[in-house]
């Protein structure tokens, strides 16, 4: 749904900023901005936010051409950064 998808995507950018969690780098314009699935939803992810992302367009679709082990190593760094992001502004996680 697309309102829902909008809601994941304004809470995402207010707790994490317009950082790409693929390559780490800042998301620029609101056109290469989307919301990436963790798990894929082919793969039984769920549409809710814990397993959202948001992702430049591009890292998005490149996503399935990298090798599994080092996409997740990719995903570890950046959640740590994102989670110690979310410490310093003081937004509680758990
Ligand atoms: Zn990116």
């Amino acid at each position: 749904m697309a309102s829902k998808n909008n809601t994941i995507k304004l809470r995402l950018l207010w707790e994490n900023g317009k950082r790409c969690a693929i390559c780490g780098k800042m998301i620029e314009s609101v056109d290469d901005l989307t919301v990436d699935h963790i798990i894929p939803i082919s793969k039984g992810g769920k549409r809710e936010i814990s397993n959202c992302q948001l992702a430049h367009k591009s890292c998005n679709s490149r996503k399935s051409d990298i090798m599994p082990d080092e996409y997740e190593r990719l995903l570890r760094y950046n959640r740590r950064r994102i989670m110690l992001m979310r410490v310093r502004r003081g937004i509680v996680v758990w």
